[in-house]
């Protein structure tokens, strides 16, 4: 088992992640605020904490990992009172959209959800806790505040020298600027109009960052191996979790911190008024295959600052495609008993070599490169003919154990096609499905399996007309035939 070492935000440099307190690594990562589809970038962090969880686990380490929907803050208060709807009602398509992409990129579920409407009374009870310490202070309009000139060591996540911070001065937003050392809103007084809870604190809805404490506490207890998140979230988010936290408990909060990197679009930051700005859904609408994103988006590793180009894109679906084939010829029989040495010592390489990237602060970018070097090894020695079984059984388990992290070999990329095109259909959105698309996957295996069955037909009543026919409609479609020895296949483009 590789020792793995990670980049800890909190030290600055590289260390070991281990458990402590027990045999599972504790680690808590921030989901996602239900108000919007997940993005790109959004999805980027979370695919790389899965990456971590299953090469953690790969090195036998049980992981307890929790993640929390974030289903009440400013954003969803405003969109939801804007649609003039209560915020579970406003936050439950958006909430079941975040598992649908999940699955369609083949992210692992951490061991516990949590949503922050379901810990209101961990949440008083930790702002209470702050306030018998004099930390939380209450406002005259009855929100309640930390006092951030009580946690001398604000700022020794994200870096930042607050000296001079003024006691006092008070920021009401969940979001707000690098700069702003303000005391925080840990719970808002209710505002007209506002979705409220009654409670001890009195009436109002908890602020973004304690919810966050306060989830985290009560799944994974106070003294956590890793807390993960994207970079954005650095500075407030996290420093406020530290600071709430650490003062109320007295203990470290965090050992570990993992932060992603945003990523550029065509080499511009992502945003809605570049025109440049995609969920996951406007790109399985443009033709691209959720397994090709996923590739892509963990092939740089998360450390990196990612350019995400569509050429990209189209380089990662042949990526895909690439290791789909050789894993179809490794499994295929017919390679001659024996052991090619050579082969044989590639293979054990790859695998040292994309156990060691992995634990490497998880260097994405070598580890994909060490199983493709396997990949061009063997495929020459199986096209020279020199290939044994035994070779394929051995280059067999490390494609397991690759894909055991990188999670591509499956192919399960048209059912999911098909169901972002269900979806666009029923939110009015098919307009912006590619025409091609569209046409493809409006034939369903059946109708496929049926018309190259009547190829076939046509074929052996020499009706070679028909059969080009029916061959070219296919392809009009998307759809490839091909004839080989073992019969007739097809496949979607
Ligand atoms: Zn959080």
């Amino acid at each position: 088992m590789a020792t793995i070492e990670l980049f800890n935000t909190l030290g600055g440099k590289t260390e070991p992640l281990t458990p402590v307190g027990g045999p599972a690594l504790r680690m808590y990562c921030c989901g996602p605020t239900v108000y919007d589809y997940g993005h790109i970038g959004n999805f980027r962090t979370f695919l790389h904490v899965d990456v971590l969880r299953r090469f953690v686990r790969q090195q036998g380490i049980p992981v307890n990992h929790v993640m929390n929907i974030t289903d009440v803050d400013d954003k969803i208060i405003r969109n939801a009172a804007a649609a003039g709807v209560p915020i579970a009602q406003y936050t439950a398509r958006y909430e079941r959209a975040f598992f649908e992409d999940l699955d369609a990129l083949n992210i692992e579920h951490p061991e516990h959800f949590s949503r922050a409407t379901g810990c209101i009374p961990e949440m008083v009870t930790l702002i209470e806790k702050l306030a018998a310490k004099d930390i939380a202070y209450k406002t005259e309009d009855g929100s309640w505040y930390f006092r951030i000139a009580r946690f001398p060591e604000y700022g020794k996540l994200s870096k930042k020298d607050f000296d001079g911070i003024e006691d006092g001065a008070r920021v009401d937003v969940d979001e707000y600027e690098k700069d702003a050392a303000r005391d925080f809103a840990l719970w808002k007084a209710v505002k007209p109009g506002e979705q409220s809870w009654d409670t001890p604190l009195g009436t109002g809805r908890p602020g973004w960052h304690i919810e966050c404490s306060a989830m985290a506490t009560k799944l994974l207890g106070d003294d956590i191996d890793l807390h993960a998140g994207g970079e954005d979230l650095m500075f407030p988010h996290h420093e406020n979790e530290i600071a709430q936290s650490e003062s109320a408990s007295g203990n470290p909060f965090v050992r570990h911190w993992m932060h992603v990197r945003f990523l550029l679009v065509e080499g511009r930051k992502m945003s809605k008024s570049e025109g440049n700005f995609y969920t996951l859904r406007d790109l399985l609408l443009k033709g691209y295959r959720a397994s090709a994103i996923r590739f892509l988006l963990i092939s740089v590793p998360y450390r990196n600052q990612m350019n995400f180009t569509f050429d990209s894109l189209t380089e990662s679906t042949n990526a895909v495609d690439r290791l789909r084939t050789f894993h179809q010829r490794m499994l295929k029989d017919g390679f001659a008993e024996g052991l090619n040495a050579d082969i044989a010592a590639a293979t054990a390489k790859a695998e040292q070599d994309y156990t060691a990237a992995l634990a490497n602060d998880l260097n994405t970018a070598e580890a994909r490169a060490a199983i493709f070097d396997l990949v061009r090894a063997a495929n020459s020695a199986a096209d020279a003919g020199s290939l044994r079984a035994e070779n394929a059984t051995q280059i067999l388990r490390v494609l397991a154990l690759f894909d055991g992290v990188f999670a591509v070999l499956e192919d399960r990329d048209a059912a999911i096609t098909r169901a972002a095109l269900a979806w666009a259909e029923v939110e009015g959105r098919i307009d912006e499905a590619a025409p091609e698309l569209v046409a493809t996957l409006s034939f369903s295996d059946a109708d496929i399996d049926a018309l190259v069955a009547e190829r076939t037909q046509a074929k052996k009543t020499r009706n070679f007309a028909r059969a080009d026919a029916i061959r070219n409609d296919l392809l009009a479609k998307g759809i490839l035939i091909e004839d080989s020895k073992d019969g007739v296949r097809w496949k979607r483009k």
